[in-house]
């Protein structure tokens, strides 16, 4: 019997497929989203967006918070995990809190692509039309957008893995009881960030409406559980967080963006997203990376007109190495001799894709016995937009026991005190880690590129 042949199967429904699919769509050209989930699905996740993000999608976010989660930011507090905070304000909303259960059944649903869900990609095999996707459906055109994990991806590398940093991750998202909210310190329209005093990593504390998301990702760093009850019991020190958390924590990861993108495309195939690899060094944003990649992406395939080879293809790799790895260039150089995400640390171990850690246990092993803050006593503005917070300090004793730091050697330890010093900086904090690392506020919108008009004028 004949299968059946579709012209372009992306394979993952998340932020990268949707959006290539989406924008396949409007440029008429027939797709299939084949995700292994049935939407809703959740995905690990802080759920951060900047407004890039939505102008990108063509999402209004107030149109879009009518119905979901969409926590306009209005303000960050950044420091050290167990030491003083700045806190930066802005005028207006710099980002915005999904839920991704929501965002991305929202974004799948609407990008108008011909759906299959709940099987997963097991088989990608070559044939005379393009591939074969578990025996039973050709297409001419492969998109592998399936994340971290991605069965594209693999394919393409010959089953290998990617050499590219990554980062292990652990979070919780939950709906705090009206009780926990009243209790809880962390403002909604202010996330709370805190780097790892060795500086390979960093925890954030963020609430969305009700819904309270606490995380951390280390650089393939096997002490990740240590360092995670170390950050839940400085929340719970300072009452920033001082209930004992529902559930337990979930494992993801994700690879950093590290050139060269060799496998972004085949004959009749491309990499969008974390199946690629493509998050932002500094600051773990994937989801930019990935709806910008998608989109890209859709405009080779539609430029290409059914010649898809690597050659034709190669345009799109192309566009990435400029809009990213140039990017990442400038922001390693504004970087000195702060380098919060050590990229020469790329020995993935201690991936923590199952790994699970019980809340519970790590917050009653931390006690809770030290003052929290008194917001009117430690509160110290800098500039009209920012202030200075003290925390309260552990006792000697209890500081000593600090989780030892990987390869401490003298260039880490500068690299540290160099990093201490500058997160105390109000200037530093606001325009490098905030707006340059964490915001992207200089990356300009991805069709606003040369490139990418002229691929708008030839499809
Ligand atoms: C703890 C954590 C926090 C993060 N926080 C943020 C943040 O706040 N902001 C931000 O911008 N980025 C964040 N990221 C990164 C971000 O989540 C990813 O970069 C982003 O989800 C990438 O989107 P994607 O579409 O490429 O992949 P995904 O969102 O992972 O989607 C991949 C899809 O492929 C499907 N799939 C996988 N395997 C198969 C298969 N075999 N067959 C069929 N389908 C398959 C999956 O079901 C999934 O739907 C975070 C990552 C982690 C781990």
């Amino acid at each position: 019997m004949t299968q059946p042949i579709s012209e372009v199967v992306v394979v993952g429904g998340g932020p990268a497929g949707s959006a290539c699919a989406a924008e396949l769509v409007r440029l008429g050209i027939p797709v299939l989203v084949w995700d292994r989930a049935v939407f809703p699905r959740d995905k690990v996740c802080a759920g951060w967006i900047t407004p890039q993000i939505a102008d990108a999608l063509r999402l209004d976010p107030a149109e879009y918070g009518r119905r979901h989660v969409c926590q306009p930011i209005l303000a960050f507090r950044v420091g050290l995990i167990g030491a003083d905070t700045i806190e930066v304000q802005y005028d207006r909303p710099v980002s915005y809190g999904i839920r991704r259960c929501e965002f991305d059944t929202y974004l799948l649903r609407r990008c108008g692509a011909a759906l299959q869900l709940g099987e997963p990609v097991r088989r990608i095999q070559r044939c005379s039309e393009g591939w074969t996707i578990n025996g039973r459906l050709r297409t001419r055109m492969l998109v592998g957008a399936g994340g971290h994990f991605c069965p594209v991806a693999r394919t393409l590398r010959g089953g290998r893995d990617s050499a590219a940093p990554t980062v292990p991750a652990q979070e919780i998202e939950f709906r705090m009881t009206s009780e926990q909210a009243r209790h809880c310190r962390v403002a909604p329209e202010c996330p709370e960030l805190y780097f790892c005093r060795d500086f390979l990593g960093y925890a954030w504390c963020f609430r969305k409406g009700d819904y309270l998301n606490i995380g951390i990702g280390r650089i393939g760093e096997p002490r990740l559980s240590a360092h995670l009850q170390d950050f839940l019991a400085f929340l719970k020190r300072t009452g920033r967080v001082p209930f004992d958390l529902p559930g337990r924590f979930k494992g993801h990861a994700y690879r950093l963006l590290a050139p060269p993108l060799d496998h972004a495309v085949a004959d009749a195939a491309v990499l969008v997203g974390d199946a690629l690899g493509l998050a932002y060094p500094q600051s773990g944003e994937g989801i930019r990376p990935a709806v910008e990649s998608g989109l890209l992406a859709a405009r080779t395939i539609a430029a290409a007109a059914g010649r898809y080879d690597r050659t034709v293809l190669q345009r799109y790799a192309d566009w990435l190495h400029d809009r990213f790895v140039g990017d990442r260039a400038i922001d390693d150089a504004a970087m000195g001799g702060l380098d919060a995400t050590a990229s020469s640390h790329t020995d993935a171990t201690g991936l923590a894709t199952d790994g699970r850690f019980s809340t519970t246990s790590a917050a009653t092993a931390a006690g809770t016995t030290a003052p929290s803050e008194s917001p009117s006593a430690d509160e110290r503005p800098t500039t009209p937009h920012t202030k200075r917070l003290t925390t309260p300090r552990l006792p000697a004793r209890e500081r000593r026991r600090d989780i030892p730091a990987a390869g401490d050697g003298p260039l880490r330890r500068l690299r540290c005190l160099a990093g201490r010093l500058l997160l105390r900086n109000p200037w530093f904090v606001r325009r490098i880690v905030l707006e340059k690392w964490f915001l992207h506020r200089h990356v300009p919108p991805v069709f606003g590129t040369r490139e990418a008009s002229s691929t708008d004028r030839r499809s």
